[in-house]
């Protein structure tokens, strides 16, 4: 059987913001319209089930993260209901998050998370006159005010430590690395996970000419110059995955280095997919074949199907280039949705490759600089 390394919880399947980029609503794909706006509390016991059989047959401890939409568009009185069926359900061992766009953070929702052991990440692009250029309201008005107001109750909470886990960053390859650099170094978050705009050989990802161009490998060459001039530099967790496998190491998270990682979706019907990043390829790219939920199956019953072995064996790169690539243990193939074409499917390298080989090959330089 597949082992999980992730559940991502549908909580609520509309949110407050209307991200131009999003590819929940944004990119082609309307699942989101036929789903309830929340998961139910009926839906939510039964998935506390399924993750308790879960927790009994797989040793190792996978990660539940609470994701919409917005997942703090629950409100209050549910999330705090549901983080304690979880927190039943799940020992301290099992990370419990929640990734949010941060505008209804308040005092109440971080008391809950603390108590029911809860971390958050929050997505934020950079600067105002970045992040507004995308990260709007359904109105077009920009959310950074707001964002910045619940990422300041967050950093001062006395459970700040544990909760605010780090921040999420989608990549303008227009803007200024060093600015970005220094604006994320400045919020003293945790750790910054830089995201390369979604987009594939049929849609090209915003900032890309074409599939040889090399704008984000450039823009991310620059911000590792700074990064490692910088003697404390904040985590940068593509560039540390990257460096760690350069150095030998291993176990990263998807869309960098060779991963099996297990990752699978309960959207708020209890429909269980499959990675939804993959919305972005075609409408209903997430779904399986097999129509399954936790209301009628185990995750057992799914993680031991032939359909589910096919989906989660996507995740490796397929095509000859990748596989004669000298880069490849690195780069793995990038995330699945960046490979996808209308008329070859996910059997292609991935559309940042030309990026990726780029950003590679300088980390490769400076590490050889050292010897
Ligand atoms: S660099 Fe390109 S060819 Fe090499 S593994 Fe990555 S996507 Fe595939």
């Amino acid at each position: 059987m597949v082992e999980i390394d992730t559940i991502l919880l549908k909580v609520a399947s509309r949110c407050n913001l209307d991200c131009s980029y999003c590819y929940v609503f944004n990119m082609g794909d309307d699942g989101w319209s036929n789903m309830p706006k929340q998961m139910s509390f009926e839906t939510a016991e039964t998935v506390s089930h399924a993750l308790n059989n879960l927790s009994r047959i797989q040793q190792r401890p996978f990660a539940v993260v609470l994701h919409g939409g917005e997942p703090l568009l629950l409100g209050t009185t549910k999330l705090a209901w549901l983080l304690s069926v979880l927190r039943d359900t799940l020992s301290s061992h099992y990370p419990l998050s929640l990734q949010t766009n941060g505008v209804l953070i308040t005092d109440r929702i971080l008391d809950i998370c603390s108590e029911h052991h809860t971390s958050l990440s929050v997505s934020i692009d950079g600067p105002q006159h970045i992040h507004d250029r995308n990260r709007t309201g359904h109105g077009g008005q920009g959310s950074y005010d707001k964002v910045r107001a619940g990422l300041e109750k967050l950093r001062d909470h006395s459970d700040a430590a544990f909760l605010f886990s780090g921040v999420i960053a989608v990549i303008d390859p227009q803007s200024d690395p060093q600015e970005i650099y220094d604006f994320f170094k400045k919020l003293d978050a945790p750790s910054v996970d830089f995201l390369c705009r979604d987009g594939n050989h049929t849609r090209l990802p915003y900032g890309k000419a074409s599939f040889d161009s090399t704008e984000y490998g450039r823009w991310l060459s620059q911000l590792t110059d700074i990064y490692l001039s910088d003697s404390e530099p904040p985590r940068i967790r593509i560039l540390d995955d990257m460096i760690k496998l350069l150095l030998g190491g291993s176990e990263t998270k998807e869309g960098i280095g060779i991963t099996d990682n297990g990752i699978v979706i309960v959207d708020t019907d209890g429909s269980i997919t499959k990675n939804d990043t993959l919305k972005s390829s075609y409408n209903g790219a997430d779904r399986f074949e097999q129509r399954w939920s936790v209301h009628t199956h185990a995750f057992a019953e799914v993680l031991e199907s032939a359909e589910f072995a096919e989906y989660q064996a996507t995740q490796r790169p397929s095509c000859a280039t990748c596989q004669a690539c000298p880069d490849l243990q690195i780069c793995g193939g990038g995330m699945t949705l960046h490979r996808w074409h209308d008329d070859s499917g996910y059997n292609n390298p991935s559309v940042y490759c030309a990026d990726q080989k780029l950003l590679i090959g300088h980390l490769r330089s400076y590490l050889a600089s050292l010897q």
